[in-house]
């Protein structure tokens, strides 16, 4: 399979790889104290970038899932927070605000999407709960013409940030995960409280949210019906944009690692002319453009949303790799690679996320081990897993 940009897609990629380069490098430091990025923010809405996801009758781009995995990886290579404060409106929640939200919060929120104005947070983690969802104890019931949602949501990002929260949640206390849906609730909603933050080491904060008899519209309950399947369709989406994320850390510490190996002495000579170090290299290179390969494989599957082995399959794949390769980055800059004065040092906290948020390692090798034992056909082989 090969990958293609329109010339119109290319410039918009590379106009992203400018501002970041040239504005977002240099203070993507600001922002390992929990800040939030705004003026990157700002920046990036003025290019449209965080209208990518949004339909064009809601002045967004409506780009493919590709060009959007693109753009990420652009901004990851300088700034972990950036990108994941981008994820957050290219992502899971403005997707499932255009597939599912009554006309009017579509038309209410989407364009502010667009202007980034309206940041959006998703609330799936409890306390109690991270990968196991059947176990989710947030619950909405109607009351009257109404809906009430009560429960407690933690890991939160960018939530003191958000204009809207979707939130997924048990309907009616229905068991288990055909159980779940999806509501959306306001900023300003009584109720509605940030109750926690704790700092993470990519630089970002998450929070505790709690929702206490907070009364909504009942049109906010966007997704009842068959909700936990047709909202993991949606999920896909995000295992090609969080790898994207991952992708673009390890080739910005990879970029690092070789202006290091050029310039930094030792016995006379530049670090890189050791073979020990080439080597290095070598494998860096050829780990980020395997990944690549089925990152790009993954995302262009997306009609409209990418095929599940082959996202599962790219989501372990980039984020092990990214852990691997912005270490051994790390590893080229010695002991220098360890302070705050070196990006690399980011760039390797933050590859650390990508492997807990939006299906674990685990649970993901799970789904892909299962898929294999079910579709593996003797005759077809690998053929019949339909990703070849
Ligand atoms: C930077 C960051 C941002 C985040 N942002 C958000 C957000 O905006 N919204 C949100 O809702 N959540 C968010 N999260 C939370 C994230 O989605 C959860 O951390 C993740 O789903 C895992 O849940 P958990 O932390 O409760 O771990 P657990 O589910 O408790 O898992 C702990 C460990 O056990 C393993 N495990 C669990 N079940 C199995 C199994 N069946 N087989 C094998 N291993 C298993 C896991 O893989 C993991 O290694 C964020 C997390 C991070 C790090």
């Amino acid at each position: 399979m090969s990958w293609h940009l329109s010339d119109e897609e290319r410039r918009f990629v590379m106009t992203v790889r400018a501002l970041a380069q040239s504005e977002f490098k240099g203070r993507a430091g600001r922002y390992m104290d929990g800040t939030f990025p705004w003026e990157n923010i700002r920046a990036l809405a003025e290019l449209g970038v965080l209208g990518m996801a949004v339909p064009e009758e809601f002045s967004g781009l409506g780009l493919p899932v590709f060009d959007t995995a693109l753009v990420l990886e652009e901004i990851a290579k300088v700034c972990y927070v950036t990108a994941m404060a981008v994820l957050g409106e290219v992502g899971v929640q403005t997707r499932i605000i255009a597939s599912y939200a009554p006309q009017a919060i579509r038309a209410r929120i989407l364009p502010a999407v667009c202007r980034g104005e309206a940041i959006l947070a998703i609330c799936m983690t409890e306390p109690h709960a991270g990968t196991d969802v059947a176990s989710y104890r947030t619950n909405v019931e109607r009351r009257g013409g109404a809906l009430r949602l009560n429960g407690v949501k933690t890991l939160i990002s960018r939530a003191p940030e958000a204009a809207m929260f979707v939130v997924f949640t048990r309907v009616e206390k229905r068991p288990g995960r055909e159980g779940i849906g999806c509501v959306l609730v306001e900023k300003g909603t009584p109720g509605l409280a940030v109750t926690g933050t704790f700092h993470t080491m990519g630089g970002e904060n998450l929070h505790e949210v709690r929702f206490e008899d907070c009364e909504l519209p009942a049109e906010n309950l966007v997704v009842e019906e068959d909700g936990f399947r047709r909202l993991l369709t949606a999920f896909n989406t995000q295992r090609c944009l969080n790898p994207a994320i991952s992708l673009g850390l390890a080739e910005g510490a990879f970029e690092e690692a070789v202006r290091y190996a050029r310039e930094r002495e030792a016995f006379g000579r530049p670090i890189g002319a050791f073979q020990g170090l080439r080597w290095k290299l070598a494998e860096m290179v050829r780990e980020i453009e395997a990944a690549r390969s089925i990152l790009y494989r993954a995302a262009m599957s997306a009609n409209p949303f990418p095929d599940p082995l082959l996202a599962a399959l790219a989501k372990v794949t980039c984020n092990e790799m990214a852990q691997r390769v912005t270490s051994e980055a790390l590893q080229v800059h010695g002991g220098y690679g360890f302070t705050d004065d070196f990006p690399v040092s980011r760039l390797y906290r933050g590859a650390r996320y990508g492997t807990l948020g939006g299906g674990t390692s685990e649970t993901l090798l799970d789904l892909i081990g299962k898929r294999v034992l079910s579709g593996f056909d003797p005759v077809d082989g690998i053929l019949g897993l339909g990703v070849v």
